[in-house]
């Protein structure tokens, strides 16, 4: 017989705040030893009480705005209630009964074609501690405890693995791009839903959950090995399917069961009256409206438009800070592409050099477009331009005054090349003699000697013209 996959997937993405969900500790990432990003209240001791962040919530709405959700005015928090070393306070603020985001859609390009994947939810919650475990003891490392999540929940609507990645991927660079989440290796985590039935039937099988993955690639190979045990089960009656979470493991390639599929009520959830309900006004949501990043393939849009290419498209969707500086310069009138050279291509390529990557980039977007500005005005060639933006982002000068104090734009002009180039050929009479005597290529060396003279700042096609005329 042949069967179809039937996937839903629920997502936790660690949002990008200064601080944790519900007190004013930093995110867990600015932490460097266990514990040093922990305070009274996310360490659960008594009396504490929790604080929303109102950052978590702007972004979670922007999350939902990107997956065409509807915005629920009324939102509310539930505790839900288990006890394990790494959740101080016996429970984990969560949203079970009014979930900030509903009923959204998101659209796949895959092999198969476009396919739409139902969004069933969103919501907002703190994620747990770590348990670290050496010898004969384990260790408790709360720096991740009330770091914020939204979790993102889809209908059954996968139906194969190629979907799932592809839907991941376009999650990751939406959230990149819209400031929600960096998505580094482990701030993405899913748990993977999966039953197969009859081809044609409209009856779900069992379903088993594959629990906490971050890897896309293990991902991919978990579903594999998950479908073709239920396929097997199904046709040769190898074991009998029960409901229940698995874990993968990545060395064997296989999953294996952990526990029985808890149910809700195994988790005594209750309204968390610690924290009032959080009304999403016309205003507020205008705001956050506003401020939302054009969708990712609108975007991808506008760049194809203005003739940036794929590769470069690429880059930018990927990475928000870049996106944003390259939108800031072209807003104060920078061609587009010209931007995209000046950032993928020059800025990228200093970094390099010390080992660096876009993302060490700190730059103002007025600074490099007084770089680009003055370039593009003809006050300077693009090697002097260049050498400003090694000064800016290497010792983070100012870019008129380090022109003016180098004297990079006063060596463009023809009539300050224009002693310098005399000077050349008094100080190379051979290679002058040899150009008379009819050996044109003798003509690069003064042109070489002009520019080391000029210290790589001067025009090009300026010199050469100044000095043609001078040796005729
Ligand atoms: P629970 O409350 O038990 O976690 P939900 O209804 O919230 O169940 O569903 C959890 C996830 O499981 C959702 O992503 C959903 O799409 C997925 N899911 C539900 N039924 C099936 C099924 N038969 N096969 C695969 N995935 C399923
Ligand atoms: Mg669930
Ligand atoms: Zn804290």
């Amino acid at each position: 017989m042949n069967y179809e996959l039937v996937i839903g997937l629920e997502t936790h993405v660690e949002l990008s705040t200064e601080s944790k969900i519900f007190c004013s500790c930093g995110g867990h990432s600015a932490a460097n030893e266990p514990n040093d990003c922990v305070c009274p209240a996310c360490s659960g001791m008594p009396g504490m009480l929790p604080v929303m962040n109102k950052r978590v919530v702007e972004l979670a709405v922007t999350a939902g705005l990107m997956l065409n959700c509807d915005i629920n005015k009324y939102t509310t928090f539930d505790k839900k209630n288990y006890y394990y070393p790494d959740l101080p306070c016996a429970y984990q603020i969560t949203q079970l009964n009014h979930p900030i985001c509903t009923n959204g859609c998101v659209t796949l390009k895959t092999s198969a074609g476009s396919r739409d994947i139902r969004i069933k939810q969103i919501h907002m919650e703190e994620d747990a501690g770590k348990l670290v475990h050496g010898g004969k003891y384990s260790y408790v490392d709360f720096n991740r405890t009330s770091v914020p999540l939204i979790e993102i929940v889809t209908q059954p609507d996968f139906r194969s693995a190629e979907e799932v990645v592809t839907y991941l991927n376009k999650l990751k660079s939406m959230f990149r791009s819209g400031g929600i989440s960096e998505c580094e290796e482990g701030a993405m985590r899913c748990d993977v839903n999966i039953s197969v039935r009859p081809e044609g039937s409209e009856a779900f099988g069992v379903r088993t959950e594959i629990k906490n993955m971050s890897s896309f690639e293990a991902i991919e190979r978990a579903i594999h090995y998950e479908a073709q045990r239920h396929m097997d089960a199904l046709e040769f009656e190898t074991e009998e399917l029960v409901q229940e979470t698995r874990r993968f493991d990545d060395a064997s390639g296989k999953t294996m069961a952990m526990r029985n599929k808890e149910t809700e009520s195994d988790y005594r959830y209750f309204p968390d009256a610690n924290l009032m309900p959080i009304i999403i006004d016309d205003a507020w949501l205008d705001e956050i409206k506003a401020k939302k990043p054009a969708a990712v393939d609108e975007k991808a849009e506008d760049y194809r438009a203005a003739g940036i290419s794929e590769k470069e498209i690429d880059m930018l969707i990927s990475n928000h800070k870049v996106s944003k500086l390259l939108d800031d310069i072209v807003a104060m009138g920078c061609k587009a592409k010209d931007a995209a050279a000046w950032i993928l291509t020059d800025c990228a390529g200093i970094l390099r050099k010390d080992g660096k990557t876009l993302n060490d980039l700190t730059i103002t977007a007025e600074k490099l477009f007084a770089v680009t500005s003055m370039v593009d005005r003809g006050d300077i060639n693009r090697n002097a331009g260049k050498k400003i933006l090694i000064a800016i982002i290497e010792d983070d000068v100012d870019p008129v005054a380090y022109c003016k104090e180098k004297g990079l734009d006063k060596k463009f002009d023809a009539s300050a090349v224009e002693a310098v180039i005399e000077k050349v050929i008094a100080e190379n009479t051979q290679s002058v003699q040899d150009y008379k005597n009819g050996k044109v290529k003798a003509i690069q060396a003064l042109f070489g000697a002009c520019m080391k003279e000029l210290k790589g700042a001067g025009d090009p096609a300026v010199i050469k013209t100044v000095l043609e005329e001078k040796l005729k």
